[in-house]
């Protein structure tokens, strides 16, 4: 009758049963957010203090790498440093063990069976190189740190790591229209080089057109439709909670919301080309050291603008 607290998880408080969350019953909520920086920094240090490190080790660089990262992710990240330390016969962790753990658990190990050929390399190589093109020239907020065509076991057959200078909590339009353009980054090379595309671009073109809906729907962005919310309360989007959506906007409004989703994601695809093509030669210097390396350091990158 004393001293016992009881503690309960879900990812569906919207499902609960409101009996549950009356006063005296679990009456208090604590939602568990992804860690932000300064949050990702202190778990790696903690997990960190299980493993026996080199001296000097940034783990605010590694913090920057990984938003997004849940703490299961990080804690999972210096395991697989440990892991790789002890396959390398070292008896301490290196920031290079770290580094390339990021990469194992964001994009999953690399890959040995999946053997592209030589046009499906040059393809990898031209699209990750215009995603990469795109970002350094748009702005210097968040500089490239690595691009890699070594395929991973979690799909992507190559991607380009962006490591921003600070975490964001505000985005202005301007800015969400540049992250649209460098997804579409990718496409545009693709189409300035070969003149066709491929199937390689569904996932940027996935996360393009969402950001695009967010704007319009969500942001108030669009001077077209107007500040007027025709989202739905994604603050708290949980498994399934899709089907309990109501409609709550006429079928006119529904197409101008698409029609203007179009018009940002064209004028975005415009924007992306059109940087790339004032930058072809970078573009196929870098793309032919990719294929030659499979590798680019943030330094090479910049040394070949
Ligand atoms: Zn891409």
């Amino acid at each position: 009758h004393k001293g016992i607290v009881v503690l309960a998880a879900t990812n569906r408080p919207d499902s609960l049963d409101p009996a549950l969350l009356r006063p005296g019953r679990f009456d208090r909520r604590i939602p568990v957010e992804l860690p932000d920086l300064v949050g990702r920094e202190a778990i790696l240090k903690l997990h960190a203090n299980d493993v026996k490190m080199e001296p000097g080790i940034d783990f605010g660089f590694v913090a920057r790498t990984t938003p997004g990262a849940s703490g299961a992710d990080l804690a999972n990240i210096i395991n697989e440093a440990a892991l790789r330390a002890v396959r390398m016969g070292r008896s301490r962790v290196t920031q290079e063990d770290i580094t390339e753990s990021v990469d194992v658990v964001i994009a999953g190990e690399k890959k040995k069976s999946t053997v592209l050929n030589d046009h499906e390399k040059e393809v990898v190589a031209y699209h990750e190189t215009g995603h990469a093109i795109v970002a350094a020239v748009q702005d210097g907020k968040t500089p490239v740190s690595k691009i890699t065509i070594v395929p991973r076991t979690m799909g992507a057959l190559g991607y380009v790591m962006q490591v921003p200078e600070e975490e964001k909590y505000l985005n202005s339009k301007a800015e969400l229209h540049d992250m649209i353009v460098g997804l579409l980054g990718g496409r545009a090379a693709e189409e300035i080089v070969f003149d066709t595309v491929t199937t390689g671009a569904s996932n940027d073109i996935k996360q393009a057109t969402n950001e695009a809906r967010k704007m319009v729907t969500r942001f108030g962005m669009s001077d077209r439709i107007g500040t007027i919310n025709y989202d739905d309360d994604s603050d708290e989007v949980f498994i399934g909670r899709d089907l309990a959506h109501t409609k709550t906007m006429s079928e006119a409004v529904a197409g101008e919301i698409d029609a203007e989703v179009k018009t940002i994601i064209t004028d975005c695809y415009a924007k992306a080309k059109k940087l790339i093509e004032e930058n072809i030669d970078v573009l196929h210097a870098c793309a032919g050291l990719l294929l030659e390396k499979e590798r680019i350091t943030r330094d090479e990158f910049e040394a070949l603008f």
